[in-house]
């Protein structure tokens, strides 16, 4: 009898084992073949990265058979990392030079070294913009102090240029009023007066800057030779750059200033082919980002590996190594 209940309790066992594993066996057969989900972080909606990173999402969904892309709005390139870092996000726009910093561990990132980030492409150059309303009274960027002055959104590359800059001119955060705006709140805030000058670094034309300039007229500050050199020997990511005169309406003189370049970084951990297929479909349809923004045409092939500032990711290293 005791027999006959062991025999009875391992049958029931087995059968349950069984029907576990063909349970286990059915949904993988039906599982659809895997999505490979790839979060764009971009910028706020009223710069570059993100009309931009929408383009980027909708080539690699139309060009990259399994993969499903979306671009999402954020504060930009520091953020950007430090989501990229914690696994948030596969695919992110930032700049060149604070991918420096998170990949050596310096400035924003002292004591908070990003080093599973990985190159994929520089893309055009990103122009440090100091902007006032024509008929303001600062006329150089000394004239900033004691000023209400957006320095960029807290987790942006804007924010470390802007301190930078300043930096160079021995102006301290605390010898004016620093606000942590996004480009569309600072141009909100120069067009009503509730702030005094923006800085922003990003592709010109920038749509914040437009949005103003298409109603009431803008003014550039410029950076003097002498201190974009100074700059340059400290930061070495600054190139001189000039903004030509009607980049925005009313804008009536060419603006000396400095740029950096925007970019495209991946997690290590990326599988090589997907980045790959990524890199070729993006470059394969570059009409398309040309329509999402000026600057588009900008981003060749050629031109890729300019300002590179980390190394690459091995599934892009293959697409450039390719004649
Ligand atoms: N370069 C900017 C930043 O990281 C963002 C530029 C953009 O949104 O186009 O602060």
């Amino acid at each position: 009898m005791k027999k006959l209940l062991v025999i009875l309790l391992a049958s029931i066992l087995v059968i349950g084992l069984l029907a576990g594993c063909g349970g286990a066996q059915k949904a993988s057969e039906q599982k659809a073949p895997d999505k490979k989900f790839i979060n764009i972080a971009t910028g706020g909606t009223a710069g570059v990265y993100y009309p931009l990173g929408g383009a980027i999402a909708e080539i690699l969904n139309k060009n990259v058979p399994g993969i499903n892309a979306t671009a999402q709005s954020t504060g930009a390139s520091v953020a950007n990392i430090n989501m990229l870092k914690e696994g948030k996000v596969e695919l992110a726009m930032i700049q060149n030079d604070t991918a420096y910093y998170a990949f050596k561990g310096t400035e924003m990132f002292k004591d908070k070294q990003v080093a599973n980030m990985r190159g994929v492409a520089t893309l055009y150059n990103e122009t440090i913009q100091i902007i006032v309303m024509e008929d303001s009274s600062i006329k150089t960027i000394e004239d900033l102090k004691g000023k209400k002055v957006a320095v960029g959104s807290i987790g942006s590359g804007t924010e470390a240029n802007a301190r930078q800059i300043l930096e160079i001119y021995g102006i301290a955060y605390n010898d004016l009023k620093p606000q942590y705006l996004s480009f569309g709140e600072a141009a909100s805030g120069l067009k009503d007066g509730n702030v005094d000058a923006a800085f922003i670094t990003a592709g010109a034309p920038t749509a914040a800057i437009q949005d103003i300039a298409f109603q009431k007229k803008v003014r550039l500050i410029s950076i003097e030779a002498d201190k974009a050199d100074a700059l340059i020997k400290k930061y070495p990511f600054y190139a001189k750059q000039l903004v030509k005169a009607n980049t925005y309406p009313g804008q009536v003189a060419d603006t000396a200033t400095v740029a950096v370049k925007a970019m495209l970084v991946v997690p290590e951990n990326l599988d090589a082919d997907t980045v790959y297929k990524m890199t070729k479909a993006i470059y394969a349809n570059t009409d398309r980002l040309k329509a999402a923004h000026k600057l588009g045409e900008g981003i060749t092939k050629e031109s890729a590996l300019e300002g590179m500032p980390i190394p690459l990711h091995p599934g892009a290293d293959k697409f450039f190594k390719e004649k």
